[in-house]
């Protein structure tokens, strides 16, 4: 994750601290390299553009290029405002989760990850806050994906919801409601179908089980492969649905990381975990001040 933009970022940066007195020009310079490497990275013009001025802003004072470490300001400038960029309210791990039991909605497009991932936040969930979670496949059309599930529940030692033939959706979601009740359960989850593109039926779906269980977070979980366009799913999953949240999968296999970038800034929602890879406890939370820290080396 971001080891492109690291790279090209620590070359300007380390000119830059280098080279002691700064002019404005100086800086002008390389924060026009920090925003092609932005773009290069796959980060969202406008976000690229608003990010590169809100630092020029504050790095162009005289109290930055006057001072005696000026580079290294100008590097804290960025630092910050990437935590701003990334940053949303609260702690993104903590979900909210207090009364039992409660639902978490997990939505998003096929082969996006979302089994996989809730799987791997059931387990976090048990793991390391001790909840009792019940899971349960909506994924009605392929039995395959509500089988594939229940495998990793008896892999994780996480229960799933018994699977019955010819039950629709809704009528799923509001049997794990019941059960997670009378099982005393925590927190249930629902995996709802997903499809290869965004369609009506696929929203119309998921408002219904929405509606059905009023979630007290919808996490949509999406390909940080894709890169923008991880960005617009959300950016569509929010005005139909209300989202809470983003898991970015595959982070793993991204150096750019662009989606990260951009999606809190286009969407208004926050990034919560990266998948990084297959294995269930490839799932790490994201922190934004680690995140800078790890992009700007
Ligand atoms: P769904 O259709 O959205 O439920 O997607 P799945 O959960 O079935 O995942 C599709 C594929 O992506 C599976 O082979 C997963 O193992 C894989 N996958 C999911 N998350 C990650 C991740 O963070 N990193 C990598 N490398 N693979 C992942």
């Amino acid at each position: 994750m971001f080891e492109t933009l690291s790279e090209r970022l620590g070359g300007v940066f380390d000119r830059l601290t280098k080279q002691g007195a700064l002019s404005e020009d100086d800086v002008r310079t390389a924060l026009r390299e920090v925003r092609v490497a932005l773009l290069e990275a796959d980060v969202s013009l406008p976000v690229a553009r608003q990010f590169i001025k809100a630092v020029e802003k504050k790095a162009t004072g005289a109290s930055v290029t006057k001072s005696v470490t000026p580079g290294q300001q100008v590097v804290k400038i960025v630092h910050d405002e990437l935590i701003a960029v990334l940053a949303g309210e609260g702690d993104p791990g903590s979900l909210r989760i207090d009364t039992p039991p409660a639902p978490i909605l997990m939505v998003g497009l096929q082969g996006g990850g979302k089994t996989t991932t809730t799987a791997k936040l059931a387990k976090r969930l048990k793991e390391r806050q001790n909840k009792k979670v019940l899971m349960a496949s909506l994924d009605v059309n392929r039995p395959a994906a509500m089988e594939q599930l229940a495998i990793l529940g008896t892999q994780i030692g996480v229960d799933t919801l018994p699977i019955v033939k010819g039950e629709d959706p809704v009528s799923i979601a509001k049997r794990a409601k019941t059960q997670a009740g009378l099982g005393g359960y925590d927190v249930y989850m629902l995996d709802t179908a997903g499809r290869l593109s965004i369609d009506e039926e696929l929203m119309a779906q998921v408002e219904a089980v929405r509606d059905v269980v009023t979630p007290r977070e919808t996490l949509l979980v999406v390909d940080g492969l894709t890169g923008q366009d991880a960005v617009h799913t959300a950016e569509n999953f929010d005005t139909r649905i209300g989202i809470s949240g983003v898991v970015l999968t595959r982070m793993d296999g991204d150096g750019r990381g662009g989606a990260a970038l951009s999606m809190r800034a286009i969407t208004g929602k926050p990034i919560r975990f990266v998948g990084l890879g297959e294995k269930m406890d490839a799932l790490e939370t994201f922190e934004p001040d680690r995140v800078a820290g790890r992009i700007l080396g």
